[in-house]
């Protein structure tokens, strides 16, 4: 399942195609993803040009000249296809631009989403309108941390994945944020002292960070026949290790956590 750094290195290497570029024609092989394309896409990307590109939590932005952003959800399955050498049958969304990139958001399980917000409304846009702040910005920091943790009797792990406190996090990437601040996932969040906290904004940007320099690494691949964005393998320190050796010495072990696998180690995480 693409996570926040899947997210980051498919919307860089967008970027690489799209950025500049006018859309010369939209082609939807079908009515819905998750829900259905907005009305007028179609009409509404054609002949636009694209100024940028970004990301916001786990939603990828495509900016247009007509102050419109197609806001695009990968969901469980969804992923951008580079210059396909031929149509594949997930293949829903295809843009074709001026100078002749093709892309297809292709999404076989379509938990996914595309979604045409006014570019200058996109703060209130429902999904981004009580979101926390982004891991990776200056506004997630130690005293905003402390702060949203203070009296917190619930777990740290479910309050990190609580997209109200901060955008886009998943299960892997807290799993492994809170090993390298040695913290132990189910710790109330209230107690957690404030140089613990300080330790572990520092480790969700480091593992967010180096996801998408590795995601990074793999770009010069996008330009492949059938390159496929975003998906790269990482080695984790405890996420799907259950039973194998931490570094401390210790063994990692697995529980269910609100109905997710929480991977952890009791040695080293306090
Ligand atoms: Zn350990």
């Amino acid at each position: 399942m693409p996570e926040l750094p899947e997210v980051e290195t498919t919307v860089r290497g967008l970027a690489r195609y799209l950025e500049g570029e006018r859309i010369a024609r939209v082609t939807l092989n079908r009515a819905d993803l998750r829900r259905p394309f907005p009305p007028g896409l179609v009409q509404a990307l054609t002949g636009a040009s694209i100024t940028g590109l970004g990301r916001r939590a786990k939603y990828g932005l495509i900016h247009t000249t007509r102050g419109q952003t197609m806001v695009f959800h990968l969901g469980m399955s969804g992923r951008w296809r580079i210059e396909p050498e031929k149509p594949e049958r997930h293949d829903h969304l295809v843009l074709e631009t001026g100078s002749g990139h093709v892309l297809a958001l292709n999404d076989a399980r379509r938990f996914g989403s595309v979604d045409l917000v006014d570019s200058d409304q996109l703060d209130a846009w429902p999904p981004f309108a009580a979101m926390g702040p982004e891991p990776l910005g200056e506004d997630f920091s130690t005293p905003y941390l402390a702060k949203a943790f203070s009296e917190r009797v619930a777990p740290v792990k479910p309050l990190l994945l609580d997209q109200r406190i901060v955008a886009g996090l998943g299960d892997i990437y807290v799993c492994e944020a809170l090993h390298r601040a040695g913290i132990r996932p189910d710790r109330a969040a209230g107690t957690i002292t404030r140089k613990a906290v300080a330790r572990l904004v520092p480790a969700i940007k480091q593992v967010l960070a180096e996801s998408i320099e590795a995601g990074g690494s793999t770009i010069r691949d996008y330009a492949q026949p059938n390159g496929e964005l975003g998906y790269f393998a990482a080695s984790w320190r405890v996420y799907g290790r259950e039973g194998q050796p931490c570094d401390c010495g210790g063994t990692v072990q697995r529980f269910v956590q609100g109905g997710r696998s929480t991977f952890w180690c009791p040695r080293c995480q306090k």
